[in-house]
């Protein structure tokens, strides 16, 4: 696949440690498909919402899906996809990959070589580093937290049906009630690639597209629709997620201000938006790709997706082209 000509001069040809000024900014409609719990690891707290101000000033409270949940997902949705093509390493030359060795996300063993090191970046002890050429705020909801939002219990029931053990008869311990967003309900959130090459941009735009499941309990529920609403390459950033969020809803208020809102309606405003901040915000160049070429781009994404050996290749030759690499047998 070829992205069009005028996204190039924003795409590297080649990794390199020293950064550019290249941007490609990837804009995401993810839209809740099932209940979803977007909350912190472990806090048992409710879902996360922050009080942020709408464009006229008023504090309002959104929901969030937090940056490194996002990410998170989409890493593994990519990280598959080199295990399966033995794209994963070690850290040490020389060492057979083995399951208690191999490059895995929080044990602390970044291999420093495969392309999801070199793209969401990692940071070891010893000093080695890659910064994430990834970059992302924490998505908010169109919405405020309050009209997408409700709460109940999500946790299973014994074999009896009940919320009580059926052989010692005590109620179960988790017993309790759940804050959830609704299904229907739509995040904005903004990607941000610093410096990638075609390859590195196919990946990350491959990973969102499917990734599929996010949030807590996702095995049940947590089913999210991620829908790329625009490709922009320019020479320095453009705008943050929050006045994305703003501007799109500031449009939307004018149609509908209530749950659901509908998702053509949601699309409209917000690409309308992503243009208007563009051009009141822009200091340097840009190229926003049209909606026939956003449309082809995926389609040759999905394409190349589909075609195991073509995807093998082009992950093996990325791999291959990142200078620490050379001489690595892959
Ligand atoms: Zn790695």
């Amino acid at each position: 696949m070829n992205f069009i000509n005028e996204l190039k001069p924003y795409i590297a040809n080649q990794y390199s440690h020293l950064p550019k000024s290249r941007y490609i900014s990837v804009f995401i409609l993810r839209t809740t498909q099932s209940e979803a719990i977007f909350r912190t690891e472990g806090s048992g707290e409710g879902c996360n919402r922050e009080i942020v101000t709408n464009i006229d000033g008023q504090a309002i409270f959104r929901a969030i899906i937090s940056k490194r949940k996002q990410i998170a997902v989409e890493r593994r949705e990519g990280r598959q996809l080199l295990r399966k093509h033995a794209l994963l390493f070690t850290n040490k030359d020389k060492e057979s990959v083995k399951d208690d060795n191999v490059c895995s996300m929080n044990r602390n063993n970044p291999c420093e070589k495969c392309i999801d090191c070199m793209l969401y970046g990692y940071a070891v002890g010893t000093g080695g580093a890659q910064k994430s050429r990834v970059m992302s705020d924490d998505a908010f909801s169109l919405l405020p937290f309050d009209l997408i939002s409700d709460k109940k219990t999500f946790n299973a029931l014994y074999e009896n049906n009940t919320m009580r053990d059926p052989v010692t008869g005590k109620p179960s311990s988790s017993i309790g009630e759940d804050e959830y967003i609704v299904p229907g309900a739509h995040f904005l959130d903004i990607e941000v690639l610093k410096d990638v090459t075609e390859t590195e941009l196919m990946m990350v735009l491959g990973n969102i597209i499917r990734s599929k499941r996010y949030g807590a309990i996702s095995s049940r529920i947590g089913s999210v629709k991620n829908s790329i609403l625009g490709i922009s390459g320019s020479d320095s950033e453009l705008f943050s997620t929050l006045e994305w969020i703003n501007s799109t809803d500031a449009l939307l208020q004018k149609e509908t201000s209530e749950h659901p809102q509908l998702e053509s309606t949601v699309v409209e405003c917000a690409t309308q938006s992503i243009a208007q901040l563009i051009d009141s915000q822009i200091c340097g160049n840009y190229y926003s790709l049209t909606t026939g070429e956003l449309a082809s781009t995926i389609k040759d994404i999905k394409e190349v997706y589909a075609s195991p050996e073509q995807l093998k290749e082009k992950l093996m030759a990325l791999t291959r082209s990142y200078p620490q690499n050379e001489g690595l047998e892959i």
